[in-house]
């Protein structure tokens, strides 16, 4: 990769001294003294001041009635697609899955974490693709699915980078189909649609503080509700399902899924600066925007009328016509550089090079292996896994299309303008 050093290109530039992240924690200092606290007074396990207290100000910032602290997101999107599956299909046998073998239609673009859980519940994930507006499930793909699978009755929803998904249309659709929605909010706390904020859209809610969110506890999740009963199930669950007798009782599977207190004392002094990262976020995406703007790309689009999203992560979209050649297999890639192109191999590569750090897309679900077999849906009908090799124009799934040209930008709170206008420069001479 050092041979970007070497290249006349970007003859001048220097390797940044101290990396630049993708998106790293950013500790305040608050969150040393509620962990010191419960350290201080012995409360270091999953009971706590400082869980009530994350839970109340959570609920009471996003607009829910109810909190549950757990370990991850992943635990809360598992605990939330299962009391899905419990409440459409009934009690499974107590230790099964509650989906077993029913289809669920799911985001394809997203982390892996969003759909695994549909799994672990034995149901069958159907892949909807992505639509380009604001790069989260397409609802003419998810009309589509109906139309194939009119018996479907859940979905499984992201809203990716912190960018709110078409929440009306989706719920539209599923209220006609009779469908719940589990919304993964993981990536987008914080983020309103029409004045609501994501994490409240769904039938059942889930966030996440994993340590590049964009406020973080370590690592951390929760389930939002609005229902008693639901919050109650949960919390039970992520709690092995202890039943009330003098001994360890079970008559449901249990997890081990809770928030610890000490988790929650890092979220405690992470959630009053939650605004500040979102401003610092904006201002990152607008100086992409603004410093790229004569290149042939586009940033991360959103609904700018009706959603205000967290500028989680700022993306870029290389346009078709100035793609150079780029092949991805499953664990490697190659583009040929030419002259007035790029792709996102080179640009990735040509900051890794000075020290920065961008990311692919996330890769589509129905792209990986693991997955490969399930249905995808695509606005025009049925999708199906396509080959690494991506042909371009002839390929009809959005997802395959943003993966090819797409990548995730360094987009860290604390990268300071002086060392963003230097990613730029990196980003422009890759054009060269
Ligand atoms: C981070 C993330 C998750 C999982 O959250 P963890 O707290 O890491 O378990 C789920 N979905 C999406 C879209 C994410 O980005």
């Amino acid at each position: 990769m050092n041979h970007f050093l070497s290249d006349p290109r970007f003859a001048g530039i220097t390797p940044f001294e101290n990396k630049i992240w993708l998106s790293s924690p950013t500790m305040h200092g608050d969150e040393q003294r509620w962990v010191d606290e419960a350290i201080r007074t012995n409360w270091v396990s999953t009971v706590g001041a400082n869980i009530n207290e994350v839970e109340k100000q959570i609920a009471s910032n996003v607009g829910c009635r109810y909190a549950v602290g757990l370990s991850a997101g992943t635990a809360a999107l598992h605990l939330a697609v299962r009391l899905a599956g419990e409440q459409l299909y009934g009690q499974a046998r107590p230790n099964a899955g509650t989906l077993s073998g029913h289809r669920v239609f799911c985001s394809d673009m997203t982390f892996d974490a969003t759909v695994n859980p549909v799994a672990y519940e034995d149901g069958e994930a159907v892949f909807i693709d992505t639509e380009y507006d604001t790069w989260n499930m397409d609802p003419r793909a998810l009309e589509k699915a109906f139309e194939l699978y009119p018996d479907t009755r859940l979905v499984v929803l992201a809203h990716l980078y912190g960018t709110p998904a078409k929440m009306d249309e989706i719920r539209a659709i599923c209220k006609a189909h009779s469908a719940l929605i589990v919304e993964d909010a993981a990536e987008s706390l914080g983020a309103t649609y029409k004045g609501q904020q994501t994490g409240t859209l769904g039938d059942y809610n889930c966030i996440s503080f994993n340590g590049n969110k964009i406020i973080t506890g370590s690592s951390g999740g929760m389930f939002l509700t609005d229902s008693k009963e639901d919050a109650d199930k949960v919390r039970k669950w992520s709690t092995q399902s202890r039943e009330a007798a003098p001994w360890y009782q079970h008559e449901e599977l249990g997890y081990n899924y809770r928030m610890s207190n000490i988790v929650a004392g890092v979220v405690r002094g992470q959630i009053p600066y939650l605004d500040e990262h979102i401003v610092q976020k904006k201002a990152i995406y607008e100086r992409y925007r603004e410093g790229l703007r004569d290149l042939p790309i586009s940033m991360n689009p959103y609904d700018v009328e009706n959603s205000v999203p967290n500028f989680w992560l700022s993306c870029l979209l290389i346009n078709p016509e100035a793609m150079c050649p780029q092949v991805r297999s499953d664990s490697e890639a190659l583009y040929i550089h030419e002259s007035g192109k790029s792709c996102p191999t080179e640009i990735l590569e040509a900051l890794a090079a000075f020290n920065a750090e961008g990311r692919p897309i996330w890769k589509p679900m129905h792209l990986q292996p693991i997955y490969r077999s399930h249905p995808f849906i695509t606005a025009s009908g049925t999708g199906r896994a396509q080959t690494n090799a991506y042909i371009p124009g002839a390929s009809a799934d959005v997802g395959a299309d943003i993966f090819h040209r797409g990548l995730c930008l360094p987009s860290d709170n604390k990268m300071t303008p002086s060392e963003q206008d230097k990613v730029i420069e990196i980003i422009q001479r890759c054009f060269l």
